[in-house]
């Protein structure tokens, strides 16, 4: 059952709070996500729990679950891709602050007011879920397995049309 989930957020409240924010998001309410579904059925489940660590910084440690149906580049078929991914996101307001963050904390650039889009961060976690060009496994993939690319050697024997036609043309004009 999807849980409401709220439109924006104060991230810099809910840090002070100590606040956990959870809920469902159907896939097909995500707009950058849907286009690279196969199948746009079945929902994300995200958790954020907000939070500072010792250092005073606003944090959000996340998780987020999903099974994405997504093409196979091979043969292009559907092909199921679990997404569990769990990250920690500190709360800066600009890229020097950002510099200075250890490397288990990924930075979330917000301004001193500005609000958290809820649903834009669960989606930039399952897009930077997905694989560049995604591939059943090598054993479990129906596709052209042999379909190599196109060998460039070859093309280099014969000679380009477009050149020798130039060739004959400067050749030619000098009567
Ligand atoms: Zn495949």
């Amino acid at each position: 059952m999807a849980r409401p989930t709220p439109e924006r957020v104060d991230p810099w409240l809910l840090s002070e709070q100590e606040a956990v924010l959870e809920g469902d998001i159907a896939l097909s309410a995500l707009p950058r996500l849907a286009p690279l579904l196969r199948e746009s059925g079945g929902e994300v489940s995200y958790r954020f729990r907000f939070g500072r660590d010792e250092h005073g910084r606003s944090v959000i440690h996340s998780s987020v679950k999903a099974e994405l149906r997504l093409e196979c580049q091979r043969c292009l078929n559907s092909m199921s891709h679990q997404v569990d991914a769990e990250g920690a996101l500190a709360l800066v307001r600009g890229p020097l602050e950002a510099e200075q963050l250890p490397r288990e904390l990924d930075p979330l650039l917000l301004q001193e007011k500005e609000l958290l889009q809820v649903r834009e961060l669960v989606e930039d976690e399952l897009l930077l879920s997905i694989p560049v060009s995604p591939r059943h496994a090598a054993g479990s993939c129906s596709g052209h397995r042999h379909r190599e690319p196109e060998e460039p050697a070859a093309q280099q024997e014969k000679p380009n049309p477009f050149a020798v036609l130039a060739a004959l043309k400067t050749g030619g004009n000098h009567s």
